[in-house]
């Protein structure tokens, strides 16, 4: 499993030690389905893994839910824990963009940082199968597609800006503040796109299936 080692500072194939399966079908928030003649639970899975240079250890914590008729596997490394680990399931070149951009920040080099960001962006667009254009289009589609809204928009187009001076003005140099600012953009927009846009989505997709959601707008005042 690929993972992103803190102590190597970079993804790594773990190694798995060992696993424990824990049935969480009874809890409140998840559901047995069946799925065809097949019945499936929800359960959640701790692995030990570790790291294959440095043997540093990994914690992860799986929940496979079934609530929608089939299973999905939700990653949460347990430990070690960094400020800044990307969802799972984020794919693996959006991750290892930004895993480069981290490197490179930690070692100092600002400029190769901000270009990494920019590479991350681009990763997000192409996630959602948006890859005609340069990146300005890419980021006007993405917006008009709804998946990223005005604030995300003007976000990722700064970061576009200054992704495209790092690559392209000799003379423009980015300091720590401006590399840190980047980074903390680009990793709200990862999370933003691909951790609460998702969840929004699925609380919605719930709320309809258990026919809740109100029809109308119940939320009366007395202001006119
Ligand atoms: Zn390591």
């Amino acid at each position: 499993m690929i993972l992103n080692c803190l102590n190597c500072k970079a993804l790594v194939d773990a190694q798995e030690i060992s696993n424990y399966k824990n049935d969480i079908t009874d809890a409140e928030d998840y559901r047995t389905t069946s799925y065809g003649n097949e019945l499936l639970s929800t359960y959640e899975e701790y692995t030990l893994l570790k790291c294959p240079s440095c043997f540093k250890p990994f914690l992860n914590r799986f929940i496979y839910d079934n609530e929608y008729g089939y299973e999905f596997g939700k990653l949460i490394t347990l430990y070690p824990v960094s400020n800044k680990i990307i969802n799972s399931e984020v794919s693996i070149s959006i991750k290892k963009a930004f895993d480069e951009a981290l490197c490179c920040f930690e070692n100092k080099i600002f400029t190769a940082c901000v270009i990494m960001c920019r590479k991350a962006i681009e990763g997000v667009c192409k996630e959602y199968k948006i890859e005609k254009g340069n990146l300005k289009d890419k980021l006007i589609l993405m917006k008009k597609e709804g998946i990223i809204d005005q604030n995300i928009f003007d976000w990722a187009d700064a970061l576009r800006l200054s992704g495209n001076d790092a690559a392209h003005d000799l003379d423009v140099t980015f300091s720590l503040e401006d590399a840190e600012d980047i980074i903390e953009f680009t990793y709200a927009i990862i999370e933003y796109v691909f951790t609460y846009r998702e969840k929004f989505i699925l609380f919605i997709e719930r709320k309809k299936s258990k026919n809740s959601l109100p029809t109308h707008d119940t939320d009366h005042t007395t202001e006119k």
